[in-house]
């Protein structure tokens, strides 16, 4: 029995054998295990042989004329190729761990990188970057062709990797697929998002799983105390397979909320949105008992490597407005960059890309991506309530010169006869410590704002979401993020324009009593968060929760303010919020 930890996106308990998937140099995932040794073992020899042809072929070439610095390293990856160990090792892996090629070279190449690391001597140690580097050439050797598509994860599997991008969950069978570990990622990354709105587990940020979970050993996900554990002993998969049983009745017993109002005791009402990442969520809204649609990433729709034209634009649109009418659709434009895949974005490969070309300033300068997303967008909104939502907005200067240019797209649009809807609300998000601290001045300029929380506490305490390493920064209950939100909340209510909270912490029902106390009235969240939270709501008066919040933002460490808001929600509401205690077995690395 051996324990992974990391960050689950649901509580919830996933059990199934482990598929283990590595990534190939081409980047597509390739299954570790291989049912076809015989096979791998002659690709491996074909890349070997490739690879050191290709080296040795080079040096020829550019021996008279390059620099000694580069002939150096040439010669220093020549020697390491002859090293046999690239076959030996390599050899043993396939037939007897029952590897693929790819895998195998990545198991011996963390073996060489970890020995010479454990060396004293230095000129050894800087040797690493050069075996990764002869690893990567026969990696690429190997050939991308051999990647695989994700939806064939056998059913009732769970995938181990090392990271997912969104575009590759999207690609899998959430009714398949048992759960999804990897060793990077934070809670609020756009894999932990994805996963999420497709109600497939995860665990993400665990750092090792692919060096601890091997495939085919069973693994339980344990959503609520955020671990792996692989092959466990008989008692301990006794017990979560009981849970797993206890949460599907509870699952059921939600269900009765659908209909109920997302009222308190003490008569609040709190509007629920849904946050929706696929246009063919739409269609689950009304089993979840909910009308509206807070947030619309438009990101999905540009993974492929041509951008989408308006027509592309406008259907997705109109599948949304149509599914709803008459109530509000909120449909953000393009927030491209950071973890957000964006092939089509011809820009330069940026240091810092958080902080660089992204969002609205992005669209705002590549107007031939940003213009047909607008002209479907006014031409969407006769068929239903439309409010268009910009992303990451650090001015109002921003959202005033956006709404200039949808103005002359309504012109240009009623020139061409093209029917669109005389006004559109306007919005927009507060991730970033300018907008929020501008946030009376972008009210002014905006009909609505929306708290995009996985921005905000990323870029106020200046900690990457999707970096494992810093996620207790990336953490919702800190100080900083409790009084911004506060701020932002009076401010938009003293000018009259309402607020929502569309980020991960809108949906986590922990959070919940914490934002109607600080004055939040709309929570926008993927699907299935819906009826936990909603039965939070039901059970926490508003004026506990103002209480709460006033005792909350006087304290000045977030771990204790945690323990409080966990103690307060176990008051109101036991059976949601204790966890049942796990055998001790179970937590201990063994
Ligand atoms: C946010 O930042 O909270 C948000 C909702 O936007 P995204 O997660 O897409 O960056
Ligand atoms: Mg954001």
């Amino acid at each position: 029995m051996r324990v992974a930890r990391g960050y689950a996106t649901t509580g919830q308990v996933a059990i199934g054998p482990a598929f283990l998937a590595v990534r190939t140099a081409a980047g597509d995932h390739c299954p570790v295990m291989t049912p076809d040794p015989e096979g791998e073992l002659t690709r491996l020899d074909e890349a070997v042989a490739r690879s050191r042809d290709q080296l040795d072929h080079i040096l020829l070439e550019v021996a008279g004329h390059a620099p000694q610095e580069q002939l150096q390293i040439l010669k220093t990856h020549v020697l390491l190729l002859r090293d046999r160990r690239w076959e030996e090792r390599p050899r043993t892996l396939i037939p007897d761990k029952g590897y693929s090629a790819e895998m195998a070279i990545r198991q011996t190449t963390l073996e060489l990188i970890s020995r010479l690391q454990g060396s004293d001597d230095p000129y050894l140690k800087q040797r690493t970057i050069d075996i990764e580097q002869v690893a990567g050439r026969i990696l690429r050797n190997l050939g991308g062709e051999h990647g695989f598509d994700l939806a064939q994860v056998p059913d009732g599997a769970i995938l181990v990797a090392h990271d997912l991008a969104p575009s590759e969950i999207i690609r899998m069978q959430p009714r398949k697929v048992a759960g999804i570990i990897t060793d990077l990622g934070g809670p609020t990354s756009h894999m932990a998002i994805m996963a999420r709105s497709m109600e497939i587990p995860a665990l993400v940020g665990t750092e090792n799983a692919t060096q601890t979970i091997q495939s085919g050993e069973i693994v339980i996900l344990d959503g609520r105390r955020g671990s792996a554990i692989a092959t466990p002993n008989p008692s301990t998969l006794r017990y979560f397979r009981r849970e797993q049983r206890r949460e599907q009745a509870e699952e059921r017993a939600l269900t009765t909320l659908r209909d109920l109002p997302a009222t308190t005791p003490d008569g609040v009402e709190i509007r629920l949105l849904a946050n929706l990442e696929l246009t063919r969520e739409v269609r689950r809204m009304a089993g979840y008992g909910v009308k509206e649609v807070g947030l619309y990433r438009t990101e999905y729709l540009f993974t492929d490597t041509t951008p989408p034209g308006e027509e592309e634009h406008y259907r997705a649109y109109e599948k949304l407005l149509r599914g709803c009418a008459p109530h509000p659709v909120t449909i953000r434009t393009v927030d491209l960059g950071t973890d957000k895949s964006a092939p089509i974005l011809d820009v330069e490969l940026e240091k810092n890309p958080a902080l660089g070309f992204r969002g609205i300033r992005c669209c705002l300068a590549h107007r031939e991506l940003f213009v047909p997303q607008i002209r479907a967008l006014l031409r969407a909104s006769v068929l239903g309530h439309l409010r268009i939502l910009l992303p990451m907005v650090t001015s109002a200067g921003e959202v005033i010169e956006t709404r200039k240019l949808i103005a002359a797209i309504a012109v240009e649009l009623s020139e061409e006869n093209i029917p669109h809807a005389e006004e559109v609300e306007v919005g927009a998000m507060i991730e970033v410590p300018s907008a929020a601290l501008t946030c009376d001045h972008i009210a002014r300029a905006s009909d609505f704002l929306s708290i995009g929380t996985n921005d905000l506490v990323q870029y106020l305490m200046a900690a990457d979401r999707t970096n494992e390493h810093v996620t207790y920064l990336t953490d919702p209950l800190q100080p900083a993020v409790l009084r911004v939100i506060r701020e932002v909340v009076r401010r938009a209510n003293r000018h009259g324009v309402e607020v929502e909270v569309c980020g991960e912490m809108g949906g986590n029902p922990l959070y919940v009593p914490l934002l109607i106390g600080l004055g939040v009235r709309v929570l926008s969240m993927s699907l299935p968060k819906i009826p936990h939270v909603k039965q939070v709501i039901r059970a926490v008066p508003a004026a506990d929760a103002r209480r709460l919040a006033t005792a909350l933002l006087r304290m000045d460490d977030s771990a204790r303010i945690r323990d409080r808001l966990e103690r307060f929600c176990q008051e109101h509401l036991p059976e949601a919020f204790t966890a049942p205690a796990a055998p001790e077995i179970s937590l201990r690395a063994q």
